[in-house]
């Protein structure tokens, strides 16, 4: 088994906030600690002898996986329109983008099985892909409030008895 991720730099999170305007998202993702995360996931996996490959994390979420153009983004930063004409998930983008980058740090054989499997990816699973993503979306978001009702990252330390939310 081969685990594959983004390499975040030493802080993922100033990066992933510039282009989100809700001062509450914004929070919660600086209260996330990646790094953390990623650090603790190499860890586990060295310690079974399991590989962790990290890649480039640039524009993967922003490069049609097809054609590898540049995306813009006219309708939001969810979904981003291929010079093509079609339209791709940033989420879905950046899955594939990664796990070609992914191909090109690992032995002939393994990356022969990945590249077979994104070509055989087209503008239509592409599309099939990106409405699950948007589904899956929407249903997480109707259970969101229940979430921030136990901790909601907004309550302000002067009132909510010393949450700890700097
Ligand atoms: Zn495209």
């Amino acid at each position: 088994m081969i685990f594959v991720t983004e390499d975040l730099g030493e802080k993922p999170q100033e990066e992933m906030v510039e282009d989100k305007r809700s001062p509450q998202l914004k929070h919660r993702i600086k209260q996330t600690p990646m790094k953390a995360v990623v650090d603790k996931t190499a860890d586990k996996a060295a310690e079974r002898g399991l590989r962790l490959v990290l890649v480039s994390s640039y524009r993967n979420s922003k490069t049609c996986p097809v054609h590898g153009e540049e995306m813009s983004f006219p309708l939001g930063s969810k979904t981003g329109l291929c010079p093509r004409g079609h339209w791709v998930h940033r989420d879905v983008a950046a899955v594939l983008n990664i796990m070609r980058r992914a191909a090109e740090r690992l032995e002939p054989r393994y990356a022969e099985a990945v590249k077979r499997a994104l070509s055989a990816v087209d503008v239509k699973a592409l599309g099939e892909w990106s409405r699950s993503a948007l589904e899956a979306e929407r249903v997480s978001q109707t259970k969101r409030p229940a979430v921030l009702a136990r901790a909601s990252p907004m309550t302000p330390v002067h009132e909510g008895g010393g949450r700890g939310c700097r």
